[in-house]
């Protein structure tokens, strides 16, 4: 339920949506709700606590600036394993998806079509380490692979400006060369 709706500030529609859409994302990648870490202790949660994580005061869990709500080694561990793991692209989408900002500004809401094009570059991006582990490599911004922890370094082409000598014709655009 989005922030506004908690607060009992906007009835749902689209935008509320669009938050939803956001929360369901980042669970289905890291098994964590985006708004419950260290504030969310489920044990001490009545209404008012509720109304302040999910409605008044929310703060992402991953906020970069505000470390008042980060997960909790042995609770999310959900997030903690799975995060690091993901692109830095989608990382970064979801820092802004679940900023004070956007969170408190239904009209910034991360449109469907936006979540629909980093999804296809994901799904470009599947690559096989040599140990055997298939995962989303990011050749922009190089992440681990998550089993054995190394990075792989990819030859990127840029339109006009070939960066490997021995490549295609330097007038194509191609990302990646697996
Ligand atoms: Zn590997």
């Amino acid at each position: 339920m989005a922030p506004e709706i908690v607060a009992k500030h906007a009835n749902p529609d689209i935008k509320t949506d669009r938050f939803s859409l956001a929360v369901v994302l980042f669970l289905l990648w890291t098994n964590n709700h985006p708004l419950e870490g260290k504030k969310g202790c489920p044990v001490c949660m009545d209404a008012e606590h509720e109304r302040r994580i999910y409605g008044t005061n929310p703060v992402f869990i991953f906020d970069p600036d505000d470390s008042s709500n980060h997960p909790v080694q042995g609770i999310h561990k959900g997030a903690i394993t799975r995060w690091p793991f993901l692109p830095e692209y989608l990382r970064q989408e979801f820092i802004r998806a679940f900023s004070k900002e956007v969170l408190s500004d239904p009209s910034k809401r991360i449109i469907e079509q936006e979540w629909l094009r980093l999804f296809i570059r994901m799904k470009g991006e599947i690559y096989k380490c040599p140990c055997g582990e298939v995962y989303f490599a990011d050749p922009v911004v190089p992440n681990q692979y998550p089993a054995c922890r190394k990075t792989q370094f990819f030859p990127v082409l840029y339109k006009n400006i070939p960066l490997q000598p021995a490549g295609p014709p330097a007038d194509e655009t191609l990302p990646l060369s697996y």
